[in-house]
């Protein structure tokens, strides 16, 4: 049975157990044990601590992990990533106190640096040819320059406000971050079936999530232009309306695009605009 190391509490976890439920795959979260069998898929569900989860998979216990790209990069376990999932975003940065005058990553020469991620600092130090001193520490990094710890930190960011309220300005950043799928590689035949088949219907969630139907009333004069403006998957659908010289026209359009669209379609005479949120995408 393909088992999957997810975290169990946290940031992660409602945002993996979203995600598995869009791609059909039922998760019994009331009675959550440390291992549980979807219902009506064939996976088995590992709740675990994230930090452990590049760990687990390596070792074979789990097959397959969702997990923060951080964690995967700074455990160093061989794992390979089958699948980055758009959420959990975040970066790792260095940060100084706001009274520091910053000149650029030399400055870090010489410095104390806290963190609890010291192998993906170390390799951005060596990257930058800085030596500094990387004290690792595991709880709140954000402290340390006031309790004279460090001079600087390099910590999880993702808006800035804990920086700000604890005196630090972000200086470098230096690694992005998001949820990543994990793998091992070591699946039997049906286990591969299993995750191709989870492979696709993640590709299809996260194409569906960038996307919305539009469709709208349009002046027949304008179908071409329309069309122009709205290439869809083949072409947009035109459906004739009731009132002569007009037609309905539906389309799917990418949401970083929509309003941008929805301009020039009114340009050319588009009324009684509708977006929708699309729920599947099979291309
Ligand atoms: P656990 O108890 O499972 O060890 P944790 O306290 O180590 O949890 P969380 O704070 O739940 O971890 O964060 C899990 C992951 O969420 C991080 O490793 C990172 O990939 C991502 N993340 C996104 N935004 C943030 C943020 N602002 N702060 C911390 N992590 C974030
Ligand atoms: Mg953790």
């Amino acid at each position: 049975m393909l088992r999957l190391a997810i975290q169990s509490k946290g940031r992660l976890n409602e945002d993996t157990t979203a995600l598995l439920r869009e791609i059909g795959i039922d998760i019994d979260d009331s009675r959550r044990k440390f291992l549980a069998q979807a219902p009506n898929f064939p996976l088995e569900l590992l709740y675990m601590r994230d930090d452990d989860i590049p760990q687990v998979v390596a070792s074979g216990t789990a097959a397959l992990g969702i997990v923060g790209l951080n964690e995967v990069v700074e455990r160093g376990f061989d794992v390979e990533v089958v699948a980055k999932l758009g959420f959990g975003a975040c970066r790792i940065s260095l940060a100084v106190p706001k009274s520091v005058d910053y000149d650029g990553p030399q400055w870090f020469a010489g410095k104390r640096i806290a963190t609890s991620y010291p192998r993906i600092l170390r390799s951005w130090l060596q990257e930058q040819g800085i030596e500094a001193k990387i004290e690792v520490i595991t709880g709140s990094v954000e402290i340390a320059p006031a309790a004279d710890i460090s001079d600087a930190i390099f910590d999880i960011v993702s808006s800035g406000g804990t920086l700000v309220s604890n005196g630090l300005r972000e200086v470098e950043k230096v690694f992005f971050s998001e949820a990543v799928l994990i793998s091992n590689g070591k699946l039997d035949e049906a286990e591969r079936k299993t995750l191709d088949e989870m492979l696709f219907r993640i590709d299809s969630a996260m194409v569906s999530r960038r996307k919305k139907y539009i469709l709208m009333n349009l002046p027949l004069a304008s179908v071409d232009e329309a069309t122009r403006i709205l290439p869809a998957m083949r072409s947009p659908t035109v459906m004739p309306l009731a009132a002569e010289g007009w037609c309905s026209m539906h389309s799917v359009v990418d949401e970083a695009d929509l309003w941008d669209k929805i301009r020039q379609l009114k340009a050319i005479g588009a009324e009684g605009i509708l977006v929708l949120n699309i729920d599947k995408i099979i291309p």
